[in-house]
């Protein structure tokens, strides 16, 4: 029996069984037609569960987490359905990511995938598979339940694994033996070129653009790799397993042992890092410094505002656009990748790690789904007209998002669309229709008609909040200088809620 795979370079065929005939033929075909590379869903999924890991946090749940007597780690999840991601979760004060997604999906998890940024602990693996859940993956690094004990670089590691940490691994090896799901580590590596491509496109992505449009004078060359650099020493930390030899023994005690051996050991390391490496990248294009979303104050008055004109803290709204640039990563438009995710803001907060929010829906720029390109004109930037012409077959990142959303926008609810170019004029009324109450974005192509696409009603949409990416002047961030905005929940927390995280 082997529960666990890996794919290795070499294989370049399909990433998993699935009736998604556009992936069977894009992953290879787009190299040939000249597209930028892509992510696969497989890898799509993994740096999702990563990032959603990271999903800012309050300082004071950290600290009753670090009060545990066995350490529980903090865990991302996306859930899938038929290819499609349905949830996306992370632990919080009380509930697991296995568990919120229990009690956000129930019985509807049932044919669904599950990727984790952990394997996750016995109790979270026990309800997963009693709710017929058929496929499992995970990050191989430190368990849910930590076999590096307490998560301190400063102390090190303790000596062998924690007897809480062994007993789950023995209760989680019965559960995956006797249970029907297939669980394993699913770790692709990103298809040749990408990482170059993710890094060319982060420099040159609309919210960088949008920061040397202000100001002619910032370095973002300098900047971009600053925060590069930054993201990958905290992302490597948390993500991976610093030596080679613990991460043997972690490996080992989690029934791992084929990966063990040569070359599948280096293999995997070297794969878990490109994508860390990947996820850095992304994370880099929307910089945390001298960066915010403010809300356009000469749309619509105040009393006619949908509830909570506030919208969002920094922290969460950055973490949720960048949820959408790695979206825009899976892209079949030749010229551009957009992303788009809703969250729906619920009046009182869950105890998962999302807080308040519950994703509604996500999604891309692509052809209809089941196409196959060609069946489509093909685009060649040569041929204007024809050009023009497939903007009408390709599906935006906003039209995926609401047709493939898990669930409807109540009319009392907040409602938030993030996506990473302007709205644009085909999907403002959709917007507008679908009752999204705040749209975070940025608005580089605003009130421009470039024929083939216009932007020109993003400007007069009324009655929704609009928070749009601007610099800031001043060192002390733009919290402090919009009004309109809710202050951040902890006014004295460090600048970075990443690093404010750590113990
Ligand atoms: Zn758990
Ligand atoms: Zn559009």
């Amino acid at each position: 029996m082997d529960t666990s795979e890996m794919r290795n370079r070499a294989d370049a065929g399909p990433s998993e069984p699935g009736r998604d005939t556009r992936d069977g033929s894009t992953q290879t075909d787009s190299r040939i037609q000249g597209f930028g590379p892509r992510l696969s869903k497989v890898n799509l999924f993994t740096l999702l569960s990563l990032w959603m890991e990271l999903f800012p946090q309050k300082q004071r749940e950290e600290e009753e987490e670090d009060g545990d007597r066995h350490e529980i780690r903090r865990t991302g999840l996306v859930v899938a359905r038929d290819s499609k991601v349905v949830g996306l979760h992370c632990s919080g004060p009380e509930l697991h990511a296995g568990q919120a997604a229990i009690i956000q999906h129930g019985a509807c998890l049932a044919d669904c995938q599950l990727y984790f940024s952990r394997r996750p602990c016995a109790s979270c693996l026990k309800m997963i598979i009693n709710a017929g859940v058929s496929q499992i993956s995970f990050w191989p690094g430190d368990p849910e339940v930590s076999m590096l004990g307490p998560t301190s670089s400063s102390r090190g590691p303790p000596d062998g694994i924690t007897e809480e940490a062994a007993l789950d691994a023995v209760a989680t090896e019965k559960l995956k033996s006797n249970g029907r799901p297939h669980i394993c580590v699913l770790l692709q590596p990103p298809a040749l070129g990408l990482a170059q491509f993710v890094d060319e496109t982060s420099r040159e992505c609309d919210f960088l653009q949008k920061m040397s449009d202000d100001e002619p004078g910032l370095k973002t060359e300098e900047l971009f790799n600053g925060e590069r650099t930054r993201h990958l020493k905290d992302f490597s930390g948390r993500l991976l397993v610093r030596t080679s030899e613990r991460h043997r023994e972690i490996l080992t005690h989690m029934g791992l042992e084929n990966f063990c051996v040569e070359p599948n050991f280096s293999n995997l390391r070297h794969n878990m890092r490109e994508l860390v490496e990947l996820l850095a990248a992304v994370v880099a294009g929307v910089p945390q410094q001298r960066y915010g979303f403010h809300r356009e104050q000469d749309s619509t008055p105040e009393s006619s505002l949908p509830p909570h004109p506030e919208g969002l803290s920094q922290d969460v709204a950055r973490h949720c656009i960048i949820q959408a640039r790695l979206l825009a990563y899976r892209t079949e438009d030749p010229k551009v990748g957009v992303g788009a995710v809703i969250w729906a803001k619920a009046p009182s907060a869950a105890s998962d790690g999302t807080g308040s929010l519950s994703l509604v829906g996500c999604g891309y720029n692509a052809y209809p789904a089941g196409s196959h390109y060609a069946e489509y004109p093909q685009m060649d930037n040569k041929q204007e007209d024809r050009q023009r012409r497939k903007y009408r077959y390709m599906v935006h990142a906003e039209q995926n998002a609401l047709t493939f959303r898990t669930r409807d926008i109540k009319p009392e609810e907040t409602a938030v669309l993030f996506v990473t170019k302007c709205p644009c004029d085909e999907c403002v009324p959709l917007i507008r229709g679908a009752g999204i109450t705040h749209v975070y974005s940025t608005d580089r192509d605003r009130d421009k008609d470039k024929g083939d696409i216009s932007y020109l009603r993003f400007g007069s949409l009324k009655s929704i909040n609009k928070f749009i990416t601007v610099v800031s002047g001043s060192a002390s961030g733009p919290a402090e200088q919009d009004g309109h905005r809710r202050k951040k929940p902890c006014a004295n927390r460090p600048r970075d809620p990443l690093q404010a995280s750590l113990p």
